[in-house]
């Protein structure tokens, strides 16, 4: 893989954002800071937020094993996921590859940005078919989509699939964990020297329970870190959900039990669902929630809301006719559900 054959044209040759602060490198006390124009009465919110969030980083790259270079941080993977498309994406020219049905945010990305999108689909058991994937790749594809555990399914991707395509494939090769910490699988970021191809996205919105400080972050290359780095919005993390992410995972005593807690609920649960007569199949899940098949999605949907329960009803995505996706949530809601389901008529 070249990594410059696929950079975007104008991306290559532009000159990022250089702001204030990225200019010098010293303790903020001891400096007069008279360069941002900002308001100078301290308030720890009247500066602008360190645009290469040093603490930050090193913090998930300790945790992660990894070094603070091959770390870009998001507002929400969801900006990790555009700063890619519009970092290697020639619009109106590239196309991705994406598995059906997965993570919803993938195709609107691509159409935001102009991308062609193909789709293969996954098995009736939402197994990867990576032949038919491999087939697929034309000298316009960039970036392959891989979202494991997979949402709506709750799967994992075989791993000797994935190393597959990672070895054939001379675009980028996006693997999706943010549901990883739900699963017994170790993370593709263990991999990132065997492969320059590849990126891990992960975030803070499901297992650690923070979703809404908004942060996301991909590990990757330090090649592929300094592009996205380039693009970025300087200031793209503010001072708040650098923060928060810093208390989070300074002291994760509460991400630990409430991590065991939802696994455990998760057994709980799918053990009585497997016991009610309108739950046809459960799906294996490796992630938060589980893919259950009814035997009327769009009327227990309904049933359920009445009784001010809601659920996603998956039923109109590829293989999932009669679907919902249900969210592991407390023991109490947990019980709550189990309770209603069982009576519905
Ligand atoms: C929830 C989810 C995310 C998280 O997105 P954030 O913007 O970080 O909240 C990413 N990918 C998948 C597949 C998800 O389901």
């Amino acid at each position: 893989m070249n990594l410059n054959n696929l950079i975007r044209q104008n991306i290559k040759q532009m000159i990022g954002y250089s702001s204030a602060r990225e200019e010098y490198q010293s303790t903020e006390a001891e400096m007069v800071l008279i360069d941002a124009n900002e308001n100078p009465y301290n308030t720890d919110l009247n500066r602008y937020p360190d645009p290469q969030q040093k603490l930050l980083k090193k913090q998930i790259a300790a945790l992660k094993n990894i070094d603070a270079e091959q770390l870009l941080l998001g507002n929400g993977s969801d900006e990790v996921l555009d700063l890619i498309f519009r970092s290697f994406c020639e619009p109106n020219q590239d196309n991705i590859i994406i598995n059906n049905p997965t993570y919803g945010m993938y195709e609107v990305l691509a159409n935001i940005n102009s991308i062609e999108i193909i789709k293969v689909e996954l098995s009736v058991n939402f197994k990867i078919n990576t032949n038919l994937l491999l087939d697929k790749i034309d000298k316009y594809t960039k970036l392959i989509f891989i979202c494991s555990p997979n949402n709506p399914s709750g799967n994992t991707i075989d791993s000797g699939e994935i190393n597959k395509l990672l070895k054939h494939f001379k675009g980028l090769v996006i693997i999706d964990e943010a549901y990883i910490d739900f699963s017994s699988q170790k993370s593709w970021s263990t991999q990132l020297d065997a492969y320059p191809n590849l990126i891990v996205l992960q975030t803070l919105s499901k297992a650690y329970g923070l979703a809404g400080i908004r942060l996301g972050y991909c590990m990757a290359s330090r090649e592929i870190i300094r592009v996205l780095n380039k693009i970025k919005p300087p200031y793209n993390i503010n001072t708040l959900t650098q923060k928060a992410a810093l208390d989070c995972l300074y002291n994760p005593t509460n991400y630990r039990k409430q991590l065991e807690e939802i696994l455990e609920q998760r057994s709980w649960l799918i053990a009585e669902l497997s016991h009610i007569p309108i739950v046809k199949e459960l799906y294996p899940t490796e992630a938060n929630f589980v893919l259950v098949k009814v035997d009327d999605a769009n009327r227990r949907y309904k049933q359920l809301l009445k009784h001010k329960i809601i659920v996603r009803n998956r039923t109109k995505e590829t293989n999932c006719k009669n679907c919902l996706r249900i969210t592991i949530g407390t023991e109490q809601e947990n019980k709550q559900l189990v309770k209603i389901l069982k009576k519905l008529k």
